[in-house]
């Protein structure tokens, strides 16, 4: 079976009938490229930045983060690298920033509420992305974007910390997509509408399936709840990925559903473009899609769609 996977390490990832789709990786810090090249993927689909800022006593400073962005958009050789902005709060705490105790930490003041707030650290990481996106094929995103307003406050930001840079003589690339995150619930309902903004669109469903179902997502006696293939879940990541599509965006999953392989039959069914996942499980994930029909799969996603229960999807998916 290793065997089988290593001969795909350097071929793209495409469907029994030829449709393509990409496969690449979730990775916290620089030292991870390096799995992600022996895998065989073929970019970084969420570089997770918070692991900068954790572990220490202080913010880093923007040399040090423009060098870890650097040394990632390098050693990806040209591939997309898509960086996410600072997300801490809910699960990722910093101590030095004596952020206040709040009762519900995942509803409260965290992710793009706390960069569009305190904006000097905001600026700060946009000003290393801005000046290490020469080095590569940058894509930058947004976390926890609830409203529109927030995606074009956190755009507006980055523009004129790029317009300063320019101006000061600072080459900064002039093809950096701008995405979101898609993992609160309003942001998916209402994704044809950010379709028109945004260049592309990462939907997180760690987050997005806690939030449409109000389970915890660390809380054990919830994790019944916790359910990937529910309709519900299905029937938003289909919206999104429709409306992208419509306005002629790519949607990706960020989200362990993108690597589930009892997912995957689905999301190549529903038109998925972009699956970022752990480095190991690429190899595996790109055997499983060769033998995939994207038409029998579009079959299959639509009959999970109109299905009540997740076990049922569960069911249905194993069947084939
Ligand atoms: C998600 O919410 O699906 C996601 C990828 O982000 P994180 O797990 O870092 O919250
Ligand atoms: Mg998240």
């Amino acid at each position: 079976q290793k065997a089988e996977w290593a001969k795909l390490k350097n071929e793209h990832t495409v469907t029994a009938d030829g449709h393509q789709v990409e496969l690449v990786a979730n990775i916290g810090t620089p030292k991870d490229v390096k799995g992600v090249l022996d895998n065989g993927g073929e970019g970084v689909g969420l570089y997770r930045t918070e692991f900068l800022y954790m572990g220490r006593d202080n913010l880093p400073t923007e040399e040090e983060q423009f060098d870890a962005y650097k040394t990632v958009l390098e050693s990806m050789e040209g591939k997309p690298v898509v960086v996410r902005t600072l997300d801490i709060g809910g699960d990722k705490e910093l101590p030095y920033l004596h952020l206040p105790k709040e009762m519900n930490p995942f509803l409260g003041y965290r992710a793009i509420r706390l960069c569009l707030d305190e904006q000097d650290v905001f600026r700060t990481q946009l000003r290393a992305l801005l000046r290490a996106s020469v080095y590569g094929n940058l894509k930058i995103m947004f976390p926890m974007i609830a409203t529109v307003d927030e995606f074009r406050q956190a755009k507006a930001v980055l523009l004129e910390e790029k317009d300063k840079l320019v101006q000061s003589g600072v080459t900064v690339s002039d093809s950096i997509e701008v995405g979101m995150m898609v993992e609160i619930p309003a942001s998916a309902v209402l994704a044809d509408v950010f379709a028109k903004e945004v260049d592309f669109f990462s939907i997180g469903t760690n987050d997005l399936i806690q939030y449409t179902m109000a389970a915890d997502r660390m809380n054990e006696q919830v994790a019944y709840l916790y359910q990937p293939y529910n309709p519900s879940i299905l029937r938003l990541v289909k919206m999104v990925i429709d409306a992208a599509h419509k306005e002629g965006k790519w949607a990706g999953m960020c989200g362990e559903m993108a690597g589930d392989s009892l997912a995957i039959p689905l999301l190549i069914g529903l038109g998925l473009d972009e699956f970022s996942m752990s480095a190991t499980s690429i190899l595996a994930a790109r055997t499983q899609i060769r033998k995939l029909s994207k038409p029998q799969m579009e079959e299959l996603a639509q009959k999970a769609l109109q299905m009540a229960t997740a076990e049922e999807v569960v069911e249905l998916v194993k069947s084939i």
